[in-house]
């Protein structure tokens, strides 16, 4: 089987962050008592179903930009005509915006420079970054580690500047680069590898690398794959979180793709996981569509998603600029 990886980036997040909205904030308790089984509408934000919310909108006005070349201009630009015009919106109408990312797009507005817009304080590690990176990963594949560190640091830096942020992105396109071609363990092996070897050129984000240590352990792994082990493997429902802390959505969304066996079955359980629901999903759905393939996300699930021919024809305009064909074995 064929998948194209923009496509399956793109329609993976949405349909991810689509469950997720009506039941954002909701406790896991709840949640478990009554889990999400399919697309619904209403709840916390009173929308349809199959609206996607911030998350997906930023994707976007990411990857439309990239389409146009690498320019963190404009798209720190795109973040603003999001906010202000709802460009990108799934509906015509903003309803979500992360507190990060309105402070930044506001200093964006008064003529902050992007790549210092995002503030950078300890509590400013929040995963409104990371759930919106995704799209890069077309255009950073086959780059040099130095480039991708650079580039992904002023991605992230137009909302969230800490170099934890910068770190959980990296952490993130490093395992998908390798879902075209790998299973979710070997992938995240790989990612432990190449990170080894950037940390040593990076000294700040080097210094992050101990709030990761779940799924980027200190203690050297063994060279054969098959004893290969990460503890967030074996992490217990109840000691994964999924608040809007960007660690918890990382750790979240990576446990999500370890315990699942599907695109469906990795983001209900996403979802399910409950609180910062929309994001945990769209950042699992996307990781889920690439591994899984596009053609494998549930057809009544896309048959009710927002805007999903302005989707597909943006993730057409991706691929043709920067092509990429996984083949499945499927
Ligand atoms: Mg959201």
């Amino acid at each position: 089987m064929k998948t194209t990886l923009s496509k399956s980036i793109l329609l993976g997040l949405a349909v991810g962050d689509a469950l997720g909205v009506p039941f954002e904030f909701r406790g896991r308790g709840n949640l478990e008592r009554h889990p999400v089984t399919g697309m619904a509408g209403y709840g916390t934000h009173n929308q349809p179903p199959g609206t996607w919310s911030d998350d997906s909108s930023l994707s976007f006005c990411l990857a439309e930009s990239l389409c146009g070349g690498y320019d963190i201009q404009d798209i720190a630009r795109l973040f603003l005509k999001w906010y202000n015009e709802a460009y990108w919106a799934a509906r015509g109408e903003v309803f979500d915006v992360g507190i990060a990312t309105r402070e930044a797009i506001l200093r964006i507005k008064s003529g902050e420079p992007p790549t210092s817009a995002g503030l950078n304080g300890e509590f400013d590690n929040g995963n409104g970054s990371l759930m919106r990176i995704l799209p890069l990963l077309p255009f950073i594949l086959k780059k040099g580690d130095h480039e991708i560190v650079k580039i992904v640091t002023e991605v992230s830096s137009v909302t969230h500047r800490h170099p934890r942020c910068i770190l959980a992105c990296l952490i993130l396109l490093l395992v998908a680069e390798r879902l075209c071609e790998y299973s979710i363990l070997e992938a995240i092996r790989g990612m432990q590898v190449r990170l080894r070897d950037i940390l040593r050129m990076h000294p700040k984000l080097l210094t992050q690398k101990q709030h990761f240590d779940r799924i980027i352990p200190g203690n050297s792994q063994p060279k054969n794959t098959d004893n290969f082990h990460i503890p967030l493997k074996d992490a217990s429902p109840q000691s994964i979180r999924s608040s809007g802390y960007v660690v918890d959505t990382l750790e979240a969304s990576l446990w999500c793709l370890l315990h699942s066996s599907s695109y469906k079955e990795a983001v209900l359980k996403a979802v399910n996981l409950g609180e910062d629901a929309d994001t945990t999903a769209c950042v699992t759905g996307g990781l889920a569509g690439i591994l899984y393939g596009h053609q494998n996300i549930p057809q009544e699930w896309l048959n009710i998603l927002a805007r999903k021919a302005d989707i597909e024809k943006l993730a057409e305009m991706l691929e043709a600029k920067y092509p990429n064909e996984c083949v499945k074995k499927i």
